[in-house]
Order: structure tokens, then C-alpha cells, then sequence
């Protein structure tokens, strides 16, 4: 079982590193949210550990951010004992338990183990922006409530764009990823932009907020912002 533990406070890290190791988990330490962003984008984990007291890219933006891309491993928060509206956001934004510091080892160790009894064999089911949501079970995509009708292709070229959201899509991406297209001596630009267009007037045509941007000579990103 791998575990990643973003924490920022070394004494703490360390020792329920130690302590977790002594029963049999990996775990990997991350000492600030971005270490621990990088890690979780290349590594497998069974669980997250996240304290939500981390300077700069704090714990909730963390969670919103790896829920968000679909990442379905469970969380398990630490927050400060007080700190109630903290773990009112942490469970809403997606964390499946939380734990107040100071903890009890054997508490935190009862906690990791019935998450992980729980999360085995659950997986990633929906994909969300603003109120485009996707749901990869049903393979139904709803915008304001209402259900959006997709072709196949359309449907993966969302989803993969939900799964970047926030981040910039070349097309090359697109036709690597999504068309499966190697050769690049055959560019289907023309393609990929017919497809963005149909799925734009999907999406996004019948709606004041836009959420899919093209940006010029780059490729394409799906945000609530503009870019
Ligand atoms: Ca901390």
C-alpha cells in the first residue's frame, strides 16, 4: 500500500512516516503542496494524507484540484482541532475522513485502514467544470441540469479536455491522445478543429459563461476562465 503525506511540519512528517512504515505502508513525504501535487501526477497511491495547514498551494486547493482531474484515491485531512469551517470545506470538497491534530497514532491508523477496506474497487465516475458535469459511468454529460447529447468521439474529446481542464490542449495532444493519431506526417488539424466547433456549439453556444477557449497558435483549454 502507497501512501502520500503532504505535510509541511517535519517533525510531524517524520514521525508518522516512521510509525506507518513500522506497519507496513510505503509512504512518501511532501513537504509543501507542490511537491506534493508533482507527486501524485506521477506516481500511483492508495491513499492521501493531507494536512490542510500547508503554505502556498494549501491542502482544500489541493483536493479541489486532484477531484477535479478525477483522481478518485481516498483523502484522509488533518485539520487544526478548532477549525471547523476546514473540515466542513474538506469533506465538501471531496476528503472521505478527517482527523484533528494532535491525533492518537493508533487513531490515524484505524482511519487509514477502513479507508482503504472502502476504497478498493471504487473508481472514478464523474468529471466536472462549472456546471458541465460528466458522468463516466452512464456516459451522460449535463450542462445546467440539462442533458447534452454527444457522439462518441465528441464524448472522448471532452472527457480528455475535462481531465486537462485548466491546462492548455495542443492539438498534437488531441490527436495523439484522443484520435490515437502517431503519424504526424498525416496532421488532422482541420479535423480536431471541426470537432471542437461542433462540440462548442454543444457545450457552450446556448449558454452566457463559455468553458471552451481556444487559444491562438497553442490549441484549446476548458475553463470557467477565460484564459
Ligand atoms: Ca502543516
Amino acid at each position: 500500500m502507497q501512501i502520500l503525506f503532504i505535510e509541511d511540519e517535519r517533525k510531524v512528517a517524520q514521525a508518522v512516516h516512521e510509525g506507518l512504515e513500522r506497519e507496513g505502508y510505503h509512504v512518501d513525504l511532501a513537504h509543501s503542496g507542490e511537491e506534493g501535487f508533482f507527486l501524485l501526477n506521477s506516481k500511483q497511491y492508495d491513499l492521501l494524507l493531507l494536512d490542510l495547514m500547508l503554505p502556498g498551494r494549501d491542502g482544500l486547493e489541493i483536493l479541489n484540484t486532484l477531484r477535479k482531474k478525477g483522481l478518485t484515491l481516498p483523502v484522509l485531512i488533518l485539520t487544526a482541532r478548532d477549525a471547523v469551517e476546514d473540515r466542513v470545506a474538506g469533506l465538501d470538497t471531496g476528503a472521505d475522513d478527517y482527523l484533528t491534530k494532535p491525533f492518537a497514532f493508533p487513531e490515524l491508523i484505524a482511519r487509514i485502514r477502513a479507508l482503504l477496506r472502502r476504497g478498493r474497487g471504487e473508481q472514478l465516475l464523474r468529471l466536472q467544470v462549472a456546471d458541465l458535469e460528466m458522468d463516466l459511468v452512464t456516459r451522460k454529460v449535463l450542462r445546467a441540469g440539462k442533458s447534452i447529447s454527444l457522439t462518441s468521439r465528441e464524448f472522448n474529446l471532452l472527457e480528455y479536455l475535462l481531465r486537462q481542464q485548466g491546462q492548455i490542449v495542443s492539438r498534437e495532444m488531441l490527436a495523439q491522445d484522443v484520435w490515437h493519431e502517431t503519424e504526424r506526417a498525416t496532421p488532422i488539424d482541420n479535423l480536431i478543429d471541426v470537432h471542437i466547433a461542433r462540440l462548442r456549439r454543444k457545450i457552450d453556444d446556448p449558454f452566457l459563461l463559455k468553458l471552451l477557449h481556444t487559444v491562438r497558435g497553442v490549441g484549446f483549454i476548458l475553463s470557467e476562465e477565460q484564459p
